[in-house]
């Protein structure tokens, strides 16, 4: 199997284990988690990420629909008032225009997420609900089933930019159990901040190789700009950016809140459940993975798109023989996934 199909699956795999079995060092099960799949910043993306969340705030944030705020709609809705006030009274000065502030008052009573009203010409508004703090911390791991030296120095890069930047609270590398007396992911040149995981993807179980540290979120962030090669001839400087504190502060929100929406069944938004090649088989008792019956195999999401050469529509019988309302088996599949992730979110 080629490198990312296999990748693919694995990813998938990781996701549902931790949403089964995250943190993996826990005594009880007393846990609220948010998993999703390749967020993160311009710069850096990850594989899987984990959302460790108070779960009584958690529920209050299905206050705000499933749908991700936003930074200006959380600038409204964090700062809005339990009484009625002038928005310019309340709300902080943003870094921007007024204008875009209105736009998100108007957008967060479409939503049903704030009240407003019209004092002569001025708008007041006033909260629903006041904004829970939910979110407790962001773990982030990257997938590598085959972990061989060339893997992990492109890895090792990346990661040390995470330490440096200190977004995410932990991160992990994943990789598929070997079953040596000792695992060779642990050879490799990753740094000691990172943890290591091994994973079963089929019997679903993980084992710590490596613990990872703490990064210094309540730290301002180094960002690595460019770091030179080594070689023998070249002796320039890396560079690199501070990052205030507040910044990396609203960054992680915003990972959070688009996690929140997007969890990680949302593989299926980039694929093609209208082909009728599409399907989706259980992995086990409760993983629905993407199966292509034309490769016969678990397609990758870029593979997946309209660009793929076997794709060939659902026949529209298939829409009328007992799925008039569903709109045929694209639809259904669909459908499932979004009422899996709904029921990960308490409260919705
Ligand atoms: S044939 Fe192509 S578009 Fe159809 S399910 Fe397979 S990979 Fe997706």
């Amino acid at each position: 199997m080629a490198r990312h199909t296999a990748e693919f699956g694995f990813e998938l795999r990781t996701c549902r284990w931790a949403e089964r079995a995250w943190p993996p060092d826990a005594a009880s099960d007393d846990h609220a988690i948010v998993v999703a799949r390749q967020l993160g910043t311009k710069r850096r993306r990850w594989d899987t990420i984990v959302l460790e969340c108070n779960l009584e705030a958690l529920r209050e944030r299905a206050n705000f629909g499933p749908e991700r705020l936003d930074g200006n709609l959380l600038h409204v809705v964090q700062n809005a008032p339990a009484e009625w006030t002038y928005y310019r009274d309340c709300l902080p000065h943003p870094s921007y225009p007024w204008r875009y502030v209105r736009e998100a008052i108007h957008e967060a009573d479409d939503r049903g997420i704030l009240e407003t009203r019209k004092n002569g010409n001025r708008i007041e508004i006033r909260r629903k609900w006041p904004y829970p703090d939910w979110l407790e911390r962001i773990v982030a791991i990257e997938n590598k089933p085959d972990l061989d030296a060339s893997a992990a120095r492109a890895l090792g890069s990346q990661l040390e930019y995470d330490v440096a930047m200190g977004l995410a609270d932990e991160v992990w590398v994943a990789t598929r159990e070997t079953g040596d007396a000792v695992e060779p992911a642990l050879f490799e040149r990753l740094p000691v901040e990172a943890g290591i995981l091994t994973l079963e993807p089929d019997a679903l179980t993980a084992a710590v190789e490596w613990f990872p540290r703490a990064l210094a979120v309540d730290d301002p962030g180094t960002r690595i700009l460019e770091r030179p090669e080594g070689g023998k001839r070249d002796g320039s400087a890396a560079r690199f950016e501070y990052v205030d504190l507040a910044v990396k502060a609203e960054k992680r929100l915003a990972i959070a809140e688009r996690a929140y929406e997007r969890g990680w069944r949302s593989f299926v938004d980039t694929m093609r459940p209208d082909c009728r090649h599409f399907e989706l088989r259980a992995a086990d008792d409760s993983q629905l993975r993407p199966h292509c019956a034309d490769k016969g195999r678990c397609q990758t999401a870029a593979e997946c798109s309209g660009g793929c050469p076997a794709f060939e529509p659902e026949p529209p019988v298939w829409r009328t023989r007992g799925w008039p309302i569903e709109g045929g088996p694209g639809k259904r599949c669909r459908q499932l996934l979004e009422d899996r992730r709904r029921r990960r979110r308490p409260g919705l």
